[in-house]
């Protein structure tokens, strides 16, 4: 075994491989950017190595060279699928934990990959797998592969991961828009735009393969995941075993034979470590699959395999240590039959966005952090209090997992998993997972990829009286001096009852009178309610009209964050001042940004006249791109940002100032 293993990765994954290297008595070295220094992966290696991006083969070589690292551990994204960085280990006498690189080139593309497991007997999508064919030929071959008879064809880029690029037609009139966009996203992305078609399959769930290879031809397989909730065609929620298949008699044949056939498209390449053979299935017909593509890394979902599956009835599976060992060149430790399903797990993604905003990333400093734990539950988490989440990186955060002995028991666990799970200062999902994993559909597993975006959008909830009642009495606790107030010295100078106060927050009105411990509190007019408000450390706990309510709660200057049960409010307390300011800048039409990002694109100048809806900057930040538009007509003045400028979620871009309104 090794004794030093480099990591060429961040965030929760590198946290998650310095784990098992810390387990197994061996050093982790890691590498960071500038924009990662205080990150929790460089906190928690034994060295870590700066090097100018996570992407460029050279540095990360380098980095391992310089510190003795006898193996590079890729995780996943960024260089994990790129061939490049394999050959310069193999260069450099470093062990690339991982395939061969001609196995990782060979299923990097989609189209060659399809056509070598093909050729091993693998069922792949029906359609047409031709490198280089023009629009005409790509029109022509959605047509064949059923346009024209009323399926629908779906188009992919050849290099495309993460579902970038994909397009997915209905209609012959579409076609020509849909290839040329599809091509457009394809190169900026991958710089490459080669495309397949395929048929659409009908009521999809996405059941993909765990397999693993050693060096001396064995190869097994690890049963299935389950991710067809899907965003975007990017995974939310997973799960193993899958729901589709069951733990029945029918259920365990379906599963054999994809495992079989996962197996074959391994060794169809020469594989070698854990890699994922990635199926779509019809839930129409559960008995047949096809070869969508296969990921030649360890997966992101890769915990709900080590939490379900049990090696000759032992729980404990650790895939890290499975293919540090593999690439040391130890043999597989067990065969096929000793794997199998003991139990059930479901992953969550915990994603810095906000589903309230069309799910557009969010940002901010991590104020404060406590993630759940408890029996059956674990989270692998990148996060630590202080840590800044920016736009430079993927927006995943952590995962929840949850297992249990049945489904039922894991998807319990995982709710109350992510009712606790507390984060305060940068904006997450974790609402939106809860009330998705409560849906009828899910719970019952009848699950498809359609099924996250054909739920409708929950309607923006109006901030409850008594949230905004906490954040006012907060702001009271932290400003009331200690001891009897005014009007409880006896010395009778002032009698009657105290004055109103008026707190402006979230734009509502708070009005109180009394003492944080003992006050009146009436928002926007309505009858007052009796409220207290105690504070220990970050616990509030607040009385409302004779119900009690424990939040957990952090201060950033004028923003109060309240959380309890996985929800979080972060409420703007603005002086009355500030708030006509506020009011008047928007009226005059202050564009601010709608995430932290990149300026991609700058399309108006100062001095512009424009039109409400006109796109005035182009935000970027990891996999989403949004454009600012004017709201309303008018003159655009005050667009200093260029491209390259790094942006804050809601600074003021530029201002429109009305026609005639100067
Ligand atoms: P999976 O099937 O494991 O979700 P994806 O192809 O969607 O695989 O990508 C794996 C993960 O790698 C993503 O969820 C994302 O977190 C990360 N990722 C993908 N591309 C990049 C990238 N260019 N930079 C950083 N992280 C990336
Ligand atoms: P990526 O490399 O981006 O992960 P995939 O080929 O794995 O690309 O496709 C991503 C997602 O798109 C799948 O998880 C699935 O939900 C959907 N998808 C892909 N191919 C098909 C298809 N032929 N029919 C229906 N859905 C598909
Ligand atoms: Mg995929």
């Amino acid at each position: 075994m090794f004794d030093s293993v480099l990591i060429a990765n961040r965030g929760e994954i590198a946290c998650r491989i310095i784990r098992t290297l810390r387990r197994l008595g061996i050093r982790s070295v890691v590498t960071y950017t500038d924009a990662d220094a205080d990150a929790r992966h460089v906190r928690e290696a034994d060295a870590a190595l700066r090097v100018s991006s996570y992407l460029d083969v050279g540095d990360v070589v380098g980095a391992a060279v310089r510190a003795g690292a006898e193996a590079v551990h890729p995780g996943y994204g960024f260089l994990a699928e790129n061939p490049d960085l394999a050959r310069a280990c193999a260069d450099h006498g470093i062990v690339f934990v991982g395939p061969p690189p001609d196995a990782i080139a060979a299923m990097g593309d989609k189209i060659r990959a399809k056509r070598t497991v093909a050729a091993a007997g693998v069922p792949v999508v029906p359609g047409r797998d031709e490198a280089g064919l023009s629009d005409d030929e790509l029109a022509a071959a959605a047509m064949e592969v059923g346009l024209n008879a009323g399926a629908t064809v779906l188009l992919k880029p050849s290099a495309g991961g993460g579902g970038k690029g994909m397009r997915r037609v209905q209609d012959p009139g579409g076609l020509r828009e849909a290839i040329a966009s599809a091509r457009r996203e394809a190169l900026g992305a991958f710089g490459d735009d080669t495309l397949l078609v395929e048929r659409y399959i009908d009521n999809p769930r996405h059941i993909e393969i765990q397999v693993f290879a050693d060096a001396h031809g064995d190869v097994v397989h690890l049963g299935e995941r389950e991710c067809s909730l899907q965003r975007r065609h990017q995974k939310i929620v997973e799960e193993a075993p899958s729901p589709l298949l069951g733990t029945g008699p029918e259920g365990e044949r379906i599963r054999a034979a994809m495992g079989a056939s996962a197996v074959a498209a391994a060794r169809a390449v020469g594989y070698v470590g854990a890699g994922t053979v990635e199926y779509i299935v019809s839930a129409d017909r559960p008995g047949e699959y096809f070869f969508m593509e296969m990921n030649t890394r360890l997966q992101v979902e890769h915990p709900v395999t080590e939490l379900a599956v049990a090696i000759g009835g032992r729980p404990g599976l650790d895939l890290v240590e499975l293919q540090l060992r593999v690439a040391a060149g130890e043999p597989l430790p067990f065969g096929q039959d000793a794997v199998a399903f003991a139990g059930h797990a479901v992953e969550a993604r915990v994603y810095a966005e906000d589903p309230a905003r069309g799910f557009l990333p969010t940002g901010g400093r991590v104020l404060l952090l406590d993630e759940p734990a408890g029996p059956g539950v674990r989270v692998d988490s990148s996060l630590v209090e202080g840590a800044v989440v920016g736009g430079s990186y993927d927006p995943m955060l952590a995962k929840v997992i949850a297992a249990g002995p049945d489904r039922a028991t894991a998807l319990h666990r995982l709710d109350r998993a992510l009712a606790s799970y507390t984060l305060l200062g940068v904006g997450t999902n974790v609402a939106f997972l809860r009330s998705l994993l409560a849906d009828p559909d899910v719970v019952a597993g009848r699950l498809d990829t359609g099924l996250v975006e054909r739920r409708p959008t929950e309607p923006a909830e109006e901030i409850p009286d008594d949230v905004l009642a906490a954040a006012a009495l907060e702001r009271m606790l932290a400003l009331e001096v200690p001891g009897p107030g005014p009007w409880d010295v006896p010395d009778g100078w002032r009698v009657g009852r105290p004055a109103w106060t008026t707190w402006r927050i979230a734009g509502r009105e708070v009005r109180i009178r009394g003492r944080a411990a003992d006050a009146e509190v009436s928002v926007d007019g309505a009858e007052p309610v009796r409220a207290a408000a105690r504070r220990h450390g970050a616990d509030l706990t607040v009385d409302h009209a004779g119900d009690r309510t424990r939040f957990v709660c952090a201060r950033d200057g004028d923003v109060c964050h309240l959380g309890r049960d996985g929800r979080v409010w972060s409420l703007k307390e603005t002086e009355p001042l500030a708030a006509r300011a506020a009011e008047t800048t928007a009226a005059a039409g202050a564009v601010r940004s709608p995430m932290p990002g990149t300026v991609a694109a700058v399309k108006a100048a100062d001095g512009d006249e424009v039109v409400a809806g006109q796109p005035l900057v182009i935000v970027e930040a990891m996999k989403m791109e949004h454009t600012v538009t004017a709201p309303v007509d008018g003159v655009v003045s005050g667009l200093t940002v260029e491209p390259g400028a790094q942006v804050a979620l809601d600074e003021v871009l530029a201002v429109v100032t009305p026609r005639g309104d100067n």
